[in-house]
C-alpha cells in the first residue's frame, strides 16, 4: 500500500511498528537516528515519515523543518513520549500533519496514518476480495459485477474492515471506527451489521470471528 519511513531509535518499538505496518501491507522503511532517516530518503522514496522527537543525533523539531523543506510532499506524524501542550503545537506549527503520543496503541497508530494517508491521496481506495470489488472512493461495493446493496453503515463497517485488513478489531473498536465515538450502541450492534455483511458480500469466511474480542478481514 504505501512506504512508510520509521524514524526511531528505540530498536524495538521500531520493529514493532514495521512488522505492524507490514501485516496491513505498508512497507515499513527503518532509520534509527536523523542522519541515518536522510541519508535512507536519499535513496528511495516514501508516502509518509513516522518522526520520533527524542533522536540520539539531533532534535526531532529540526528535523522536521528540514524534511518539510527537502520533502515536501512527504507527510510526517510526530510520535513522541513528550506530551506536553505547547510541544503538540509546536509539531503541528512545524508542519506535522499529525501528532501521536507514547505510549500508543498500534491500532491507533495505524487509524492517523490511514487517515493522512487518505489526506494525502496515497491511499490504496480499491479492493477486490472473491467475486467482491470495493471503490472506497466512490463508495460502491459489487458482488460478481452487480451492487452488493449495503447500507451507508454497512459500507463504513466494510471501509473500516478493508483499511485495517488482517488486524484483529475489537467490537469496541469497530463500534468508534464506523458508527462514530459519540453513538451509543452495544456488541450487539456490531454483530448484527457483520452477519449482513457476511451474507450479501459472501464472505463468511474472509470476515473471522475473533473468540470474546471482535472481528478480522483476512485477505
Ligand atoms: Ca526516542
Amino acid at each position: 500500500m504505501a512506504d512508510i519511513l520509521i524514524i526511531e531509535d528505540d530498536r524495538k518499538i521500531n520493529e514493532l511498528i514495521r512488522r505492524t505496518l507490514s501485516m496491513t501491507g505498508h512497507q515499513g522503511l527503518t532509520a534509527f537516528s536523523g542522519r541515518e532517516a536522510l541519508s535512507v530518503l536519499e535513496r528511495k522514496s516514501a508516502d509518509l515519515i513516522l518522526l520520533d522527537i527524542g533522536l540520539p543525533d539531533m532534535d526531532g523539531f529540526s528535523l522536521m523543518r528540514q524534511l518539510r523543506a527537502e520533502y515536501r510532499d512527504i507527510p510526517v506524524i510526530c510520535v513522541t513520549a513528550r506530551d506536553e501542550v505547547p510541544d503538540r503545537v509546536r509539531g503541528l506549527k512545524d508542519g506535522a500533519e499529525d501528532y501521536i503520543v507514547k505510549p500508543f496503541a498500534m491500532e491507533e497508530l495505524l487509524a492517523r496514518i490511514q487517515v493522512v494517508l487518505r489526506r494525502f491521496c496515497k491511499e490504496q481506495n480499491s479492493f477486490c476480495i472473491r467475486d467482491v470489488e470495493v471503490n472506497l472512493t466512490e463508495g460502491t461495493a459489487t458482488r460478481g459485477g452487480k451492487d452488493a446493496g449495503l447500507t451507508n453503515r454497512e459500507f463504513a463497517l466494510l471501509k473500516i474492515l478493508l483499511l485495517n485488513k488482517n488486524i484483529a478489531l475489537s467490537r469496541e473498536r469497530l463500534l468508534d471506527l464506523a458508527w462514530g465515538m459519540d453513538y451509543y450502541g452495544d456488541d450487539r450492534t456490531v454483530d448484527v451489521h457483520i452477519r449482513r455483511l457476511r451474507q450479501k458480500l459472501g464472505l463468511e469466511e474472509d470476515i473471522r470471528t475473533i473468540f470474546k474480542y471482535g472481528y478480522r478481514l483476512e485477505m
